[in-house]
């Protein structure tokens, strides 16, 4: 039956023994005390709670889904997810990394992705409930008025109240300027809002007494496309005087979704029939406002992926070794048995260590990217701050869609490993593939990703964003470059360094002349980029290994084979990434609509 382990030794060596956050986070004064005991001591317990409480009801989960009762609009969601809710509540973990004046526990996001990471492996459609609150809590945070921060903030940060995002409606997905949901002004300054939204996730429920919806909708005089949308909070039940819970509000769920995976998450049609809200941020800069909450979804679904690759990866990984087929091609390992575990047969192998490198790639990655927002968010230097706002802005649509790619390989490649056994329920390695495609398309599809990545992100400011991860590369290869034990690292990220910056300046001249040739180039631009990214955190990593080789530590050993089988089996993708990219757009554009 499947099992999870969380990966808590590998979790200590990027945060402290790659990344070394707690000397980065006593330069940033909201998270000076936050020392390794105190992270470690918060991560062991959120690995026992996402083990013990969570991830038990991720399969019954799935097998039962959420049910909605018609006529009073109320979904119930599977067995022993409320109560999985409650304990959560209880011990506080909702306000982990949240602002303490809002009654939060104020820890840094490099520990909050990690129990985000360990929530999605244990349960990913559990984990949506309280991932959309945080994502709801950010927004208002960011955009709320002094009141609206008051009457909402504490609810979302203690759990008790959940959040929402409410954009996508049936003719308006990733064009969201073509939204037609509508807010009238009333003479008490707030807001009747009507309209439908379909694919709300946690759009209803019974975990909380109360859901924070933030909806995009237009005001009367609002100019066409994205320029005219705005941001509004609409509870599902209005706020009384005391704070406490008011009139219900008239948002109802009219269905929900029949859905390949994540069937422990609601997924609502919601209907707005005149429901009061309150204006987040100024008018018409709605979708300004909301890219906050946009932002830090695309990182949670990064994080989704992340989860569902590590223990896809541990429960094949497990398997591998029990499950005996075969002899050895290089003669019996296991004499004592009729066959040899699987585990001996190379593109097993290479399955599985395809999936433990992109979970500890990944890893790397995202807590890299925690650390800059911490920095961001609390550093007292200006300047810092501004440096890792860019390079966060630059990396986000990466850790979404390379992370939610790379997943969906990871899985599959775990279901092979399982043969058959993997195609079928009891064993649960299928949910995790269902559950896994879902994060390349929500949050804005991965092709969105790439074209926010090379168009707005790289091109759109002549690379400097680029430039100064480039930076960051290239430092780190000559001060490697008299390393000899560090050439196989390092040659191969240097000369992908150099690919990469001769390849965007030959798109970008191309998209002068024709702009569909950013269209042409961008996923395989993304996965390029993500592809650098991985080099050169596993090349540090293999760098941090190699120290501590003599250790005796097997850890180490076992981290250094997995950076060689990444330079070596899968970095390699990128040639033939860049062949394609190069190739353009003529062979896509030049056949006739009506010939497809
Ligand atoms: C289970 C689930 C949960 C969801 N949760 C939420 C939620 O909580 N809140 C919410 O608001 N929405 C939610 N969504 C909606 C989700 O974000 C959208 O489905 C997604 O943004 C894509 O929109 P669409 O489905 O309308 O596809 P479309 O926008 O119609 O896109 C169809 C295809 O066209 C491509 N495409 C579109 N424009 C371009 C372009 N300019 N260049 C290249 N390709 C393009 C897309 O990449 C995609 O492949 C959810 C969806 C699902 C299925």
């Amino acid at each position: 039956m499947a099992q999870y382990t969380p990966p808590l030794r590998d979790m200590h060596f990027v945060l402290h023994e790659l990344l070394d956050v707690t000397t980065h986070l006593k330069e940033l004064p909201a998270h000076a005390e936050c020392d390794l005991d105190t992270i470690n001591a918060v991560l062991e317990e959120a690995g026992k709670f996402t083990a013990e409480v969570l991830f038990p009801l991720n399969q019954s989960g799935d097998a039962e889904g959420c049910t909605l009762d018609v006529a009073t609009h109320t979904v119930a969601t599977p067995k022993g997810f409320k109560q999985a809710y409650r304990q959560f509540v209880e011990a506080g973990w909702p306000a982990l990394s949240s602002d303490p004046a809002f009654g939060g526990q104020g820890l840094p996001a490099s520990v909050g992705v990690c129990f985000a990471e360990m929530q999605n492996s244990a349960n990913q459609a559990w984990t949506m409930y309280p991932g959309l609150t945080h994502g709801a809590y950010e927004a208002l945070h960011a955009h709320g008025t002094a009141e609206q921060k008051a009457m909402f903030l504490p609810k979302l940060v203690s759990g008790e109240w959940t959040g929402t995002m409410c954009l996508t409606e049936p003719h308006s997905g990733t064009d969201l300027g073509l939204l037609r949901t509508k807010a009238e002004p009333l003479a008490d300054g707030r807001y009747r809002i009507s309209g439908e939204k379909i694919f709300i996730s946690a759009g209803e429920h019974d975990l909380a007494e109360n859901i924070v919806h933030l909806v995009l909708a237009r005001l009367p005089d609002a100019p066409q496309g994205s320029k005219g949308i705005s941001l509004f909070v609409v509870p599902k039940f209005l706020v009384a005087e005391d704070g406490g819970l008011g009139e219900r509000n008239a948002i109802f769920c009219t269905a929900i979704e029949h859905k390949m995976g994540i069937h422990g998450n609601a997924t609502c049609q919601l209907l707005l029939d005149g429901a009061i809200g309150t204006l987040v941020g100024q008018p018409n800069k709605g979708l300004a406002a909301m890219f906050v909450m946009m932002n830090a979804a695309r990182l949670g679904v990064g994080m989704q992926s992340l989860g569902l690759t590590e223990v896809a990866y541990q429960n094949a990984a497990a398997y591998a070794k029990e499950r005996i087929q075969m002899r050895s091609l290089s003669g019996t390992k296991a004499p004592d048995k009729p066959a040899d575990p699987i585990i001996v047969h190379p593109d097993v192998r290479k399955m599985l260590l395809t999936a433990r490198a992109y979970a500890e790639g990944g890893r790397a990655l995202a807590l890299y990217v925690a650390l800059l927002i911490d920095k961001e968010l609390n550093s007292p230097d200006e300047a810092v701050r501004r440096d890792c706002a860019d390079q966060v802005a630059l990396l986000t649509p990466i850790v979404k869609a390379f992370l939610t790619d790379n997943a969906w390989i990871a899985t599959s490649h775990c279901m092979q490993v399982l043969g058959g056994h993997g195609y079928i329920r009891d064993w649960g390695m299928e949910q995790y593939v269902r559950d896994a495609r879902i994060n390349m398309i929500y949050e804005g599809t991965n092709t969105v990703q790439s074209l926010d990545l090379l168009g707005r992100k790289v091109l759109g400011d002549n690379g400097a964003k680029l430039k100064k991860f480039g930076q960051l590369v290239a430092g780190f290869v000559e001060e490697e470059g008299t390393n000899e034990a560090m050439q196989e690292f390092v040659n191969p990220l240097a000369d992908l360094g150099d690919k990469l910056t001769k390849l965007t300046t030959e798109i970008g001249m191309k998209a002068f002349a024709n702009a569909d040739e950013v269209g042409a180039a961008a996923v395989d631009y993304l996965r390029i980029c993500g592809h650098l990214l991985f080099a050169y955190f596993w090349a540090r990593m293999a760098k941090v290994a190699l120290a501590k080789q003599d250790s005796g530590d097997p850890f180490y050993s076992a981290k250094l084979a997995t950076a060689r089988f990444y330079f070596a089996k899968l970095l390699p993708e990128t040639a033939m990434l860049i062949r394609t990219a190069r190739a353009g757009g003529k062979t896509l554009m030049e056949i006739e609509e009506a010939l497809f």
